[in-house]
């Protein structure tokens, strides 16, 4: 069944419908999904959800455009949620340059403060990284991210760095840009890096696919991401579901 290694579903804009939602997942194949948290006040809902439904987790991490005003002390409450037991990652968290606020030295210590924090609690990491692949890959290597492992989430980098990312032992997040008709980079690094590296995701509410490029994306559109990367890799949409599952399943430690 899909994977779907990244969703935000405790967004509001899922707060009228949600039940309807994910009624319909058993029928449109959708089997698990991991609610990445992005503030620290993200984090409570992200843990109601997984406590409540059984094909919900939780990552738990703060966002680097989320960390002007982050502490030491808040870290604590984010490491002691850690416990819970349906949660299988810290994320997202990273470097965005694109956006580029707060500034870049405040990213950077955090980003690097909570690979620490997942290092220290066994769990892999989600890595949001815009417009920053050089010090994202630099600060990984220097942190030794190899030893959690990870994913580079919404991955929008050349196929050069997927493949230093990769060597590191981290996944490939590909959602709904793959089914862009101009997104060429990401069309040829997912043509040429190996399944087993790729796993699906929808950052949902965000990124839907064509054809609903700019709604309200859910789970529920995956499987015109999972005919895109079929159609790239030569391959039946079943193996791509099946293969893509067994990956998140590595990735998030849940097998
Ligand atoms: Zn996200």
């Amino acid at each position: 069944m899909i994977f779907d290694s990244h969703a935000h579903y405790n967004d509001e804009a899922f707060s009228d419908d949600l039940e309807d939602i994910l009624a319909e997942f058993p029928d449109a194949g959708i089997g698990s999904v991991v609610n990445v948290a992005d503030t620290l006040e993200s984090i409570d809902r992200v843990l109601e959800l997984s406590r409540r439904y059984p094909f919900f987790y939780a990552a738990l991490g703060i966002h680097p455009g989320e960390c002007e005003n982050l502490t030491e002390e808040a870290l604590e409450t984010v490491r002691a949620r850690l416990h819970e037991p349906k949660v299988v990652a810290v994320g997202e968290i990273g470097l965005d340059y694109h956006w580029d606020t707060p500034e870049r030295e405040i990213q950077q210590r955090w980003f690097r403060a909570q690979i620490r924090l997942a290092q220290d609690e066994r769990k892999p990491i989600i890595i949001h990284s815009r417009d920053a692949a050089q010090d994202t890959l630099q600060i990984m290597r220097e942190m030794h991210a190899e030893r959690t492992g990870g994913v580079l989430h919404c991955y929008s980098y050349s196929l050069e760095m997927a493949r230093e990312f990769i060597r590191l032992g981290f996944y490939i997040g590909v959602g709904g840009v793959v089914t862009f008709r101009n997104a060429r980079k990401l069309k040829e690094v997912v043509e040429h890096i190996p399944i087993e590296k790729i796993v699906l995701e929808t950052d949902c509410p965000y990124m839907a696919p064509t054809p609903h490029r700019g709604e309200r994306n859910t789970s529920l559109n995956l499987p015109c991401v999972v005919q895109a990367i079929a159609e790239l890799k030569r391959m039946d949409p079943e193996g791509v579901i099946r293969i893509t599952e067994d990956n998140a399943r590595q990735l998030y430690y849940l097998k």
